[in-house]
C-alpha cells in the first residue's frame, strides 16, 4: 500500500518511530497539493545544491550548483586553522555544536554514519577509505600532529573507535602522531550533538 510506503520512508529518518512516521502521513495527507509540490522540489533540490567536502566529507549546502567542483568547505579551507590536528566525528551536527564552542581551532573528518556491532564491511557504514587516505597524505607532507576522537561515547561507539585506531595503524605508520579520546568525566553518553561550551571544553582540554 502507497501509505505504509510513506510510513517506511519516514521511518528510516533518524529518531523517528513507527507512530511518528504515521503521524507524517496523515500529516501530509491533510495537504493541498500547492504544498506536496513544494514539499517534493525541496527535497529534488537538495541532492543538487549539497556538496560533500573533498578533505573531510562534510556536506554543505550551496545557493549555487557546479557539478564539477571540487568543493572544499569554509572549515578546512581556513588559514587560520590548525590543519594538523584532526578531529573524527560521526556527523554534521556534531560539528555545528563543537563549533559554537568556539574551543577547537583544528580541522574534522565526518564518518557520515556509525559502525554496528559485527558490520560484515565497516565501509558500507563510515567513510573509512577517505580517512586512511587523508591520514596517509597529510603523514607523508609531513602535517599531522594529532587525531582526536569525538565518537558517541557507547559500547558501540567505543569499538567503532578501536575498529578505526587499528586500521589507520596499520596502514600508516603513527609513532609521530597523538592519538587522543575526548575525556568522559561526569558526562557518560555525551552526545556530541547536544554538547555545550562548558562540557566540550572540559572534555577537550582532558582529553588523553
Ligand atoms: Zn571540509
Amino acid at each position: 500500500m502507497h501509505k505504509d510506503r510513506l510510513v517506511e520512508h519516514f521511518r528510516k529518518f533518524p529518531g523517528i518511530g513507527p507512530k511518528q512516521a504515521e503521524r507524517f502521513v496523515y500529516f501530509l495527507m491533510k495537504q493541498n497539493q500547492n504544498f506536496l509540490d513544494n514539499f517534493i522540489n525541496n527535497i529534488k533540490e537538495l541532492k543538487q545544491y549539497s556538496i560533500k567536502c573533498v578533505e573531510c566529507e562534510r556536506h554543505t549546502y550551496l545557493s549555487t550548483h557546479n557539478p564539477n567542483e571540487k568543493h572544499i568547505c569554509d572549515i578546512c579551507s581556513d588559514e587560520n586553522r590548525d590543519g594538523a590536528t584532526i578531529m573524527i566525528v560521526e556527523k554534521e551536527m556534531d560539528i555545528d555544536s563543537i563549533e559554537k564552542s568556539g574551543i577547537y581551532t583544528g580541522v574534522y573528518f565526518v564518518l557520515g554514519g556509525h559502525l554496528p556491532f559485527l558490520a560484515q564491511d565497516p565501509k558500507e557504514y563510515i567513510s573509512i577509505e577517505s580517512l586512511t587516505k587523508r591520514i596517509f597524505n597529510k603523514i607523508k607532507n609531513n602535517s599531522l600532529n594529532e587525531i582526536v576522537f569525538a565518537l558517541p561515547v557507547s559500547d558501540e561507539g567505543d569499538n567503532e573507535m578501536e575498529y578505526i585506531k587499528k586500521v589507520i595503524t596499520q596502514i600508516v605508520g603513527m609513532d609521530k602522531v597523538k592519538i587522543s579520546t575526548l575525556a568522559r568525566g561526569v558526562s557518560t553518553g555525551l552526545e556530541m550533538e547536544y554538547v555545550d561550551h562548558d562540557t566540550f571544553k572540559y572534555a577537550f582540554d582532558a582529553r588523553k
